[in-house]
C-alpha cells in the first residue's frame, strides 16, 4: 500500500457575486496572504464574466481558478452557455457541477449532470460533482439510498481510471446557505459512505485517490472539526468564501489539518 496524501483542497463557490473588478481586487489579497501557503489546493469559482481577471491576476502558487457550471456539449445552438473548450482556453482548471441550486431552480436532472461530468472529464478538466440530500429526504431515512444513486448516475459511463481525477463535494441541501451545518459526525459518515460507494463501483485505488469535501455552511468557526476528519478532504464553500478573512482562515484550517493517507477502505 502506498503512503501517497490526498491533499487538502478548499474550493470556494462565489454564486452571483462579485464583478471583475471586485475580482481583481480580491485575489490580489489572497495572493499576497496565500503565497507562502503550501500543503492545500485553493479552487475560486467564480461567475464566467470575472474569470478573466481570476485567472490573470491569480498568482500565488496555490490558487487555481474554477466555473460554478458549463454545457455538455463542444459548440452549437445553446444561446447563452459556455463549453469546457472556451473554459479551458481561458486557464479554467476545475467546474462545478451538479450544485443543488442548479438541479433545484433551472431543472438540471441526474442525466444531464452525468453528461456535464463527462464532457468536462473529455476536456481534461476536473469536475467538482455535487451531492446531498434534503431535509424531508434525510427525515425520511433516505439519505444514504439517494447519494448512492446520485453518485451511480453522475459517474454512469465514467472509468475507474478517470475517478481520481473527480472531486466530489457532499453539500446537504438544507445546510447551504442557511447557516444550518451538519454535525461533524454526520457529514463524516456520509463521506465515508460516498467513499464506500466508489470502492463498490470503482475498487479500491479509486476510493483512496478521490478527493470528498463538505460543503454547507462551512466557515472560519466550524471548518476546524469537519476538516479533521478522515473521510473529509476540505471544503466547498459559499458564502465564506466572499470574505478573504473567512476564506483564508479555512485554507489555514486546512493545512493544519494536513493531507490523509490514502489509507484501504473497508470493505462493506
Ligand atoms: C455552496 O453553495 O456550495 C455552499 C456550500 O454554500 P454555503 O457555504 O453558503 O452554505
Amino acid at each position: 500500500m502506498g503512503t501517497k496524501k490526498r491533499r487538502k483542497l478548499i474550493a470556494g463557490n462565489w454564486k452571483m457575486n462579485k464583478t471583475p473588478s471586485q475580482t481583481k481586487v480580491f485575489v490580489e489579497e489572497l495572493n499576497r496572504r496565500l503565497e507562502g501557503v503550501r500543503g492545500c489546493d485553493t479552487v475560486i469559482c467564480v461567475p464566467f464574466v470575472d474569470i478573466p481577471a481570476a485567472v490573470r491576476t491569480a498568482k500565488a502558487r496555490c490558487i487555481t481558478v474554477g466555473a460554478q457550471n458549463m454545457h455538455h456539449e463542444p459548440s452549437g445552438a445553446y444561446t447563452g452557455e459556455i463549453s469546457s473548450q472556451m473554459l479551458q482556453d481561458l486557464g479554467v482548471k476545475y467546474v462545478i457541477v451538479g450544485h443543488s441550486e442548479r438541479r433545484r431552480d433551472f431543472g438540471e436532472t441526474d442525466v444531464i449532470v452525468n453528461k456535464k461530468l463527462r464532457a468536462a472529464l473529455g476536456g481534461n478538466m476536473i469536475p467538482i460533482l455535487c451531492v446531498g440530500e434534503s431535509i424531508e429526504q434525510r427525515e425520511r431515512g433516505v439519505t444514504e439510498e439517494l447519494i448512492c444513486l446520485q453518485i451511480k448516475e453522475a459517474l454512469s459511463g465514467v472509468e475507474a481510471r478517470q475517478v481520481r481525477r473527480i472531486v466530489i463535494a457532499y453539500e446537504p441541501i438544507w445546510a447551504i446557505g442557511t447557516g444550518m451545518t451538519a454535525t461533524v459526525e454526520d457529514a463524516r459518515e456520509v463521506c465515508a459512505l460516498i467513499r464506500a460507494q466508489i470502492r463498490r463501483v470503482f475498487g479500491a485505488a479509486a476510493a483512496r485517490s478521490v478527493r470528498i469535501l463538505y460543503g454547507g455552511s462551512m466557515n472560519a468557526k466550524n471548518a476546524k472539526g469537519l476538516l479533521a476528519c478522515p473521510d473529509i478532504d476540505g471544503g466547498l464553500i459559499g458564502g465564506a468564501s466572499l470574505s478573504a478573512d473567512e476564506f483564508i482562515t479555512i485554507i489555514e484550517e486546512a493545512v493544519q489539518a494536513g493531507g490523509d493517507d490514502e489509507k484501504p477502505v473497508p470493505v462493506e
